[in-house]
């Protein structure tokens, strides 16, 4: 398969260290810069390469990546690395094919581990024309990179990788990430694995699990998920998992499966359910009495407010119609809505201002 690199491209990649061969120890940086001397040039300043493995691609890509990240790059730099991260996006797919084809069987890769692998790689990159080497720190994620002597650490996480890229001589700035990253396994945190006991009640016992082996750590009490969660976060064993892993497996777990002594605690609260729906009666009779005292205190309002005013009602009721159209009123006075005086002074047909008829209309504003 061939493959064209642009030509503001190519004269990057002429002057940086790989080039050079000074990362030759790096197998895939080797069998890059064979791969761009065996190229041919074509339209333009052009490169027309065949690579053999995606790790070439991969490779390229990242000097592309730097380049986009360069601050003096001119525009013609930039279009042609991301013509070029399109390009190799694009034949990724046709070469992996490819090879799986041609490889001899042996070399098939083992299946993904359901943790992550984040490594951290080191390059020294040189702009074309400087002497300066750039240290820049790249962060692979589940990805498959050749990165041999250019690897720093792997970590089971990202946030330790990144803390230790960044930690590298270019510092938090010089920190890049692999364009061949793959998406971080989500460790499960919340997903409660399928209950194996035999159905019966479900208890506010929960079993707190490591995600990765499925064995209990520790069993925490909690009505709810959130209790629940409150209770396991604060234990020392827990939070070992969650550092170690992301998070947690839970699942509640039945009474037939709890201890006689974790029964014994199931009891009592259920006794707590009984005592709380006793605090929720208590609570609507209060707030009954609290509204029936409202009413009440609302009629002796209204009925002074009859007095005041010296309106001749009949009924508590009528009383209450006259404070409640008060009430209103003052709201709207409050509110700056208020204007019945206003709109009273004018019969509804009257113009707000004169407007000479013969005049055309817009005319107003000519
Ligand atoms: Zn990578």
């Amino acid at each position: 398969m061939e493959i064209t690199i642009p030509g503001a491209l190519v004269d990057f990649l002429d002057g940086t260290s790989l080039a050079a061969g000074e990362n030759d120890s790096d197998p895939a940086s080797k069998a890059t810069r064979e791969c761009l001397e065996a190229g041919r040039r074509g339209r333009g300043r052009t490169l027309i390469i065949k690579p053999t493995s995606t790790d070439m691609l991969n490779v390229i890509s990242e000097y592309a990546e730097t380049l986009l990240d360069v601050d003096d790059a001119t525009r013609a730099e930039r279009d042609a690395a991301r013509l070029w991260l399109k390009r190799a996006g694009q034949s990724r797919a046709a070469l992996a094919e490819q090879s799986l084809a041609t490889a001899p069987a042996v070399e098939e890769q083992p299946a993904p581990a359901p943790t992550n692998v984040v490594r951290v790689a080191l390059r020294y990159l040189r702009r074309p024309g400087s002497g300066t080497m750039t240290p820049t720190a790249y962060v692979h994620i589940n990805c498959a990179c050749g990165l041999a002597k250019s690897l720093v650490g792997t970590f089971d996480n990202l946030a330790a990788a990144e803390e230790a890229a960044a930690a590298m001589p270019g510092g938090r700035r010089a920190v890049r990430r692999c364009a061949q990253s793959q998406p971080i396994h989500k460790q499960a945190p919340t997903v409660e694995q399928a209950a194996t006991a035999p159905r019966d009640e479900p208890s506010d016992w929960w079993t707190i699990m490591d995600p990765a082996s499925g064995t209990e750590i520790v069993r925490v009490y909690g009505a709810t998920a959130e209790d629940m969660t409150r209770r396991a976060e604060a234990l020392p064993e827990v939070r070992a998992v969650i550092r170690k892993h992301r998070g947690f497996s839970r699942r509640r777990l039945w009474v037939s499966e709890l201890t006689p002594a974790q029964r014994q605690q199931q009891a009592p609260a259920a006794e707590q359910a009984v005592e709380a729906d006793l605090d929720a009666r208590l609570d609507r009779v209060e707030q009954q009495a609290a509204t029936a005292f409202d009413a009440t205190a609302r009629a002796v309002d209204a009925i002074e407010h009859a007095e005041n005013v010296e309106a001749a009602v009949e009924t508590v009721e009528d009383a209450e119609a006259l404070y409640a159209a008060q009430l209103v009123t003052e709201a709207e006075a409050t509110d700056g809505t208020w204007r019945g005086d206003w709109i009273g002074e004018h019969p509804n047909d009257e113009p707000l201002f004169p407007i000479d008829r013969p005049r055309e209309q817009g005319s107003l504003f000519a």
